[in-house]
This record gives structure tokens, C-alpha cells and sequence, in this order.
């Protein structure tokens, strides 16, 4: 009966859906766990989706420059800077820990390379992409008043900071959320300003191919990209941590 054919296609599709869901989260955690506890020589991460997996928000041609050209360069520039030094055998965390005594060259490919693993691992498909949870619902409400106001002012975050840098939304000791934007490849690890939990690149390489200068286009497509699930797992690993006394 057709009906029963129907019935057996949709539940064929559904459980589908929930394992393609399910492989793209374990992707995109597999890079961070391994960007996290790499040491020299550092490699480009498998990018947890196809070029084209972001469109419209995001085009393939950009996610592939962008992977393939950028991402790359920072990991080859920094395994070249960081040949033969005291630093070869420090994981990226502990760079960062350090990074006011670091080599410039150390310094920002080391955040770039770490950046951008980051920016892909909470980043996903607009098809079917859910939004937040009522539980980061509520608490992006706590902290910005409504889910439109965090969103207008992480995007001015990204809008306002001048020349090339990155919009992040962290989660500081205390617990609270809050919004920083930092410059070149600078980090909230860097700065020492809490755990990040969701990233924008707003280098012109992240979004000009696209929307060409208007980069508060690219920051409002961004929100159809936003893998809330992965934020939401950040926030859970970032509040289980000890906290500094
Ligand atoms: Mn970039």
C-alpha cells in the first residue's frame, strides 16, 4: 500500500538525518580534540563538511580558498617558525599561554591555525540547521536580554572591529556570557578572557568573494550557519571546568 511505502520512506529518511547529524557533530569535535593535543609538526584538520555544505550563508568557492589556501598557510607557517625552537614541543593552548613572549610569526599562525578549527567546528549546513535550545535560549537572554539583542551585538562586534580579526562569544570564570572581538589572529586563549564557544571570521578572506565589502551581510548570513548544538556542548565542557579561585 502506498501509504505504508510513504510511512517507511519518511522513517528511512528521518533515521538518515539523524546519523548524517550525528557524524557531523563527532567531526566537528574530532578536530578541536585534535587541534587541542597536537604538538610540532602541525596538520590542516579534515574540513567536517564539502565546500558547498555551507550555501547560500557561505559559498564554496570562499569555504575553499579560505580552507585550502588560508587555513593551510597558518599551519605551514607555523611548522616553519616553530622548527628548531624551545616551543616544538608545546600544544597550542600553552602557546597561547605564553603568547606575549612569543615570535610574532609564532604567535599569529599559531592563532591562526587554532581560529580557524575553531570557526569550522561551529559552523554547519543551513539545511535543517535547528536553533539554540530553550537552555541556551534563556541563558543568552540572562546575559543580553533577547536572542536579537545578542545577535545585534555580536554583529557589532564583528562590524566595528577595525581591519581583520574575529568575533567571539565566550563564557568568563564566573559563568557569565560575554562578547569580545579580537585583532589579527589574537584569541580570547590569548587574552586570557575566558573559554570561547562560538567564533566569526571577519577577515575580508572569510566573506569577500561573496558580499565583496559588505561585511554585515556576511554576519547576518552567519546566524544560518551557527551549529547551536556544538555552542551549546562548548558551554557544557566550559562551565565543568574548574573554575579559578
Ligand atoms: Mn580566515
Amino acid at each position: 500500500m502506498n501509504w505504508r511505502k510513504g510511512f517507511y520512506g519518511v522513517a528511512v529518511a528521518a533515521v538518515l538525518t539523524i546519523i548524517t547529524a550525528m557524524q557531523l557533530q563527532s567531526k566537528q569535535q574530532t578536530i578541536l580534540t585534535q587541534v587541542n593535543s597536537e604538538k610540532w609538526p602541525f596538520s590542516l584538520p579534515a574540513l567536517p563538511f564539502s565546500y558547498d555544505a555551507l550555501e547560500p550563508a557561505i559559498d564554496a568557492k570562499t569555504v575553499d580558498i579560505h580552507y585550502s589556501r588560508h587555513h593551510k598557510a597558518y599551519v605551514d607557517a607555523l611548522n616553519k617558525a616553530l622548527a628548531g625552537t624551545k616551543w616544538s614541543g608545546y600544544r597550542l593552548e600553552e602557546l597561547f599561554a605564553v603568547a606575549d613572549t612569543l615570535p610574532p610569526a609564532i604567535r599569529n599562525n599559531s592563532g591562526g591555525h587554532w581560529n580557524h578549527t575553531f570557526y569550522w567546528n561551529c559552523i554547519r549546513s543551513p539545511m535543517a540547521n535547528p536553533g539554540p535550545s530553550k537552555k541556551m535560549l534563556t541563558l543568552l537572554e540572562k546575559n543580553f536580554g533577547s536572542f536579537e539583542e545578542f545577535k545585534a551585538k555580536f554583529k557589532e562586534t564583528g562590524v566595528t572591529e577595525f581591519g581583520s580579526g574575529w568575533a567571539w562569544l565566550v563564557v568568563k570564570p564566573d559563568g557569565s556570557l560575554a562578547l569580545y572581538a579580537s585583532n589579527d589572529q589574537a584569541n580570547p586563549l590569548t587574552e586570557k578572557l575566558g573559554k570561547p564557544i562560538l567564533a566569526c571570521d571577519v577577515w575580508e578572506h572569510a566573506y569577500y568573494l561573496k558580499y565583496l565589502n559588505r561585511r554585515d551581510e556576511y554576519m547576518d548570513a552567519f546566524w544560518n550557519v551557527v551549529n547551536w548544538q556544538r555552542v551549546e556542548e562548548l558551554l557544557d565542557s566550559a562551565v565543568s571546568l574548574p573554575q579559578p579561585k
